[in-house]
């Protein structure tokens, strides 16, 4: 972002524009929308301008700029049309401590105006950094089309009603009373009755929600996928628009961080594997703690919750405090990770069941039944399986399982540095070693890609 999005607070301030064309008139139409004093410097104006001049909207000086014509100005905007002219009263109004503008010179300027739906008190702006003017005129229409015009009396109406609604606790209850308000009674009571009718909906509204039963405390153990944040469910969705507390992982990508509620609070427990990390207890009687306080809680893991994602020990601390809770399922790495290579889970003549592992546990390295998992054509999906490679390797080759047995591992799957590698039983821990893979990354043992496994089979027919 190479330019901040501020709304400056124009009313008693001085703006000054050099220009009397179409530029300045263009830029002049917004300006006049604000409380700003607007001074213009042109020997030759546009009847506009002299009609607005003798409106007294702003006031007009019929010569050049000279130095010392922008002093006190919080913004000057060059609109002369004129390369030569634009760069000499640009000089000066920097000189003179404004923030400059030249219109249609993004490197000339210090700061740009963006398109604007103006829905007053409610200002959408929209900035493309220059890029595509285009883009931005098409986003505005889209906006103008969707923010009904009644939004900005209702807005007015709001406004002059927050000290009453004061008297509702801060948080939920009060956003839910002005959701209330500006997305279901108050369009509905102005579309009937006008100001008035949305007046008396505020009204009624503060009686109801003021004795309205506490929302009470929920918990939502939400899967947030392997990271892509389009494979999040329209469920998973809701629950972080809606959120008032969200406690995530480590592996939860900032992509879908950017998705929670802006007032939400989000509290990072992130653990790294056999790293320090917030302590289970900690975090358990974190979730107690915000749930008993009436929030709506997103417990945000990585992929599915139920999968090696320590949900029970969670669910148990509710459980025991009385707390509601509800799981949203996610996408696991495994899934993820078989979609990357265009392999299936499952596959009927091949392998009619899958297990899911995990490379260590509380203890170190997990131990499994790794004779049942060495017979030809079983499939395993190993999670947290990179440190233990060579470990499972061994197990594995002295259990009987085939050196040339596929497994391929993905780091990052679903996400834009996803990796693939693709080796063998024999070679697994050295292909690992050398390829360094960074992030987190899944381990499928008895899967090749389906491209590498399709040459495999060219190569063995073409021996026989
Ligand atoms: N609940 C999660 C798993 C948490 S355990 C799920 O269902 O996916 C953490 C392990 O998941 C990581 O060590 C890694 O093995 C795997 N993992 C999570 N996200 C991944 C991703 N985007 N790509 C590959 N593996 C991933």
């Amino acid at each position: 972002m190479q330019h901040f999005p501020i709304f400056v607070a124009l009313a008693g301030r001085r703006v000054v524009v050099s220009g009397g064309g179409d530029a300045a008139l263009a830029k002049l139409r917004l300006l006049m929308k604000t409380e700003a004093h607007l001074t213009v410097f042109s020997p030759t104006p546009a009847p506009e301008i002299e009609a607005w001049a003798d409106e007294g909207r702003l006031a007009l000086r019929r010569r050049a700029m000279e130095p010392g014509d922008a002093l006190c100005a919080a913004l000057f905007y060059g609109a002369d049309e004129d390369d030569a002219e634009d760069a000499r009263t640009a000089a000066i109004a920097r000189a003179d401590g404004a923030l400059v503008n030249i219109v249609d010179n993004l490197e000339g300027s210090q700061f740009i105006t963006p398109a604007i739906v103006d829905r007053d008190p409610v200002t959408v702006a929209i900035g493309t950094e220059g890029a595509a003017p285009v883009l931005a005129r098409a986003i505005k229409r889209d906006l103008e089309e969707r923010l009904p015009v009644t939004l900005g009396p209702l807005a007015r109406i709001g406004k002059a009603f927050r000290k009453m609604a004061d008297a509702l606790p801060m948080g939920r209850k009060r956003r839910d009373f002005w959701a209330d308000y500006y997305f279901d009674h108050g369009p509905r009571a102005y579309e009937a009755q006008g100001a008035n009718g949305a007046q008396a909906a505020l009204e009624g509204l503060l009686e109801r929600h003021l004795n309205a039963e506490d929302r009470p405390g929920h918990v939502h153990f939400v899967g947030a996928g392997p990271g892509d944040p389009e494979l999040l469910t329209l469920k998973a969705r809701r629950a972080l628009d809606e959120a008032d507390v969200v406690i995530y992982d480590r592996l939860v990508t900032p992509e879908i961080l950017e998705l929670c509620r802006r007032e939400a609070m989000m509290i990072d427990v992130g653990k790294e594997a056999f790293g320090p990390s917030t302590p289970q207890a900690d975090i358990d009687r974190l979730i107690v703690e915000h749930g008993r306080q009436g929030a709506q809680v997103v417990r945000l893991k990585s992929g599915d919750p139920t999968v090696f994602g320590r949900l029970d020990e969670e669910i148990e601390a509710l459980d025991a405090a009385g707390i509601a809770w509800s799981i949203v399922p996610g996408i696991t790495a495994a899934s993820a990770s078989v979609a990357a290579i265009g392999q299936s889970l499952t596959r009927r003549g091949r392998n009619a069941s899958v297990r899911f592992l995990t490379g260590h546990d509380m203890k170190g390295f997990a131990d499994h039944d790794w004779k049942a998992l060495a017979r030809s054509s079983e499939v395993a999906a190993i999670y947290m399986g990179k440190r233990a490679a060579r470990f499972i390797q061994g197990r594995l080759l002295m259990h009987g399982a085939a050196p040339d047995t596929p497994v391929t591992i993905i780091a990052n799957a679903s996400r834009p540095d996803q990796r693939i590698l693709a080796t063998s039983l024999a070679t697994l821990a050295t292909d690992l070693d050398e390829a360094a893979l960074d992030g987190p990354a899944l381990t499928l043992f008895g899967l090749a890609p389906r491209a590498a496994e399709a040459a495999a089979h060219h190569l063995i027919q073409e021996a026989l």
